[in-house]
C-alpha cells in the first residue's frame, strides 16, 4: 500500500519520541527531594516487590562520533573518565535502595549507551555484580546490552552471558559503503558476522538488529543489499527505526543533509524495507519493530502478554523502569495500565 503524497507531506515533521505518555517534551522535572522518594517508595510498595523493577543503565562514553547521531553521548578517548563513571553509577543505584521498603527484586536490566563495550568487561562485571549485590533476581529476567558491532569483543559477550545476559542489540543502521561513509560509522559485514556468531556461540537467545532509513545516499538498491546481508545472518529481532533529522540540536547532521532522501522516497525506503522483511519471514511487533516466530516477543504478542515500557518491546511485566546515569532518560517509570 502506498501512502499518498499529500498525507506523506502532513505528517513529515519533527515529534518528540513516542514512548512515553506524555511526551518527554511535557514532563516537569520540579520534585524536591522528600516528594521524589515517597514516589519511589510507593511504587516499589506496589509493584517492585512483586513484579520487580527494571533498570536501564546509560553509559554515554562513545570513541567516535556517528553524524547522524541522537543520543545522548560524550565522545572520548579518555580511559580515566571510566572508573569514576562507574562508581557514581552504583552510588545514584545506593541511593534508590536507602529509599525502597526493602530488598530490591530485579526483573530486568539494559546497558544502553552511548556505548556500553567502551567500558571493557571488567568495569561491566563490577557495576553488575555490585547491582546484584543484595538484590533478588525474579525467574523470567531479561537482562540485555547494546552493543557495538566494532567493539563488542568475545569477552564482553562471555563476561555478560556469565552475568545473566541473554540479549544483545548491534547498531548496524546499514551495510551500505557510501552511507557508512556519510554517517561516520563505518562497520565492516565481517565485524558484525563476528561478533553475531560469537553471540550465538555463548547461547545469546535474542540478537537484534537496530537499522535507519532515511539516512544520506540510501536508495532502494542499498537497502536490498542491506537486507541480503541482514538475511546471511538472520538476527531474531529488527528494530527499522526512521532517521530524525534535528541539525539544529545535532550540528553533526548538516555534513550530510543534501544527500538525504526526500519525503516521498523516505516513506518508499520503509515500505520497501518492510515488505521485504515480512518476505523473509519476520513477524511486525509494533511500531518499527519486526521478530521471527519463535521469538520471544512475537510468542508474546500472539499469546497477549507483549508490554512496553520507556526502553521499548519486552515480555517483562515489571511497570517500574529506573534510569541509572548522567544522561538516562528517566528516574522512575510509574506506569499503571501501559501494557499492550
Ligand atoms: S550512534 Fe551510538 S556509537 Fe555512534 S555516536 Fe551515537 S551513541 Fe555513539
Amino acid at each position: 500500500m502506498s501512502i499518498s503524497a499529500p498525507l506523506i507531506q502532513k505528517y513529515n515533521t519533527p515529534a518528540p519520541r513516542y514512548t512515553s505518555y506524555p511526551t518527554v517534551p511535557l514532563w516537569e522535572n520540579n520534585l524536591d527531594n522528600n516528594t521524589w522518594k515517597g514516589i519511589v517508595r510507593k511504587a516499589f510498595q506496589d509493584f517492585g516487590k512483586e513484579e520487580g523493577i527494571s533498570i536501564y543503565i546509560h553509559l554515554p562514553f562513545c570513541e567516535s562520533l556517528c553524524t547522524y547521531c541522537g543520543c545522548n553521548k560524550r565522545i572520548t578517548k579518555n580511559n580515566a573518565v571510566k572508573d569514576p563513571y562507574i562508581q557514581a553509577l552504583l552510588a545514584e543505584w545506593n541511593k534508590y535502595k536507602e529509599v525502597f521498603d526493602g530488598k530490591p527484586k530485579i526483573a530486568g536490566i539494559l546497558l544502553g549507551g552511548g556505548t556500553p563495550t567502551f567500558f571493557e568487561p571488567s568495569y561491566l562485571q563490577h557495576l553488575i555484580s555490585s547491582i546484584f549485590e543484595g538484590a533478588d533476581i525474579t525467574s523470567n529476567a531479561e537482562f540485555s546490552f547494546e552493543g557495538h558491532p566494532n567493539n563488542t569483543s568475545f569477552e564482553h559477550l562471555k563476561t555478560l552471558s556469565d552475568l545473566g545476559f541473554n540479549r544483545v542489540s548491534y547498531g548496524i543502521q546499514d551495510f551500505d559503503l557510501k552511507v557508512q561513509t556519510a554517517i561516520h560509522r563505518i562497520q565492516p559485514f565481517e565485524k558484525v558476522k563476528h561478533a553475531t556468531d560469537s553471540a550465538r556461540i555463548l547461547g545469546y537467545t535474542s540478537i537484534n538488529f537496530d537499522l535507519i532509513y532515511g539516512l544520506p545516499h540510501q536508495t532502494v538498491q542499498t537497502m536490498e543489499d542491506t537486507f541480503k546481508k541482514v538475511q546471511d545472518l538472520r538476527p531474531d529481532r529488527i528494530a527499522f527505526y526512521s532517521y530524525a533529522h534535528l541539525p539544529s540540536a545535532f550540528p553533526a547532521q548538516k555534513s550530510f543533509e543534501n544527500f538525504l532522501p526526500t519525503a516521498p522516497e523516505k516513506s518508499e525506503l520503509y515500505e520497501f524495507g518492510r515488505h521485504l522483511l515480512v518476505k523473509m519471514g519476520y513477524e511486525e511487533v509494533g511500531m518499527d519493530h519486526f521478530a521471527l516466530p519463535k521469538d520471544a516477543l512475537t510468542v508474546a504478542k500472539t499469546e497477549g502478554v507483549l508490554h512496553r515500557n520507556f526502553m521499548g518491546y519486552t515480555t517483562v511485566p515489571s511497570k517500574i523502569l529506573i534510569g541509572l546515569g548522567a544522561s538516562s532518560i528517566s528516574d522512575v517509570y510509574y506506569a499503571y495500565g501501559q501494557n499492550e
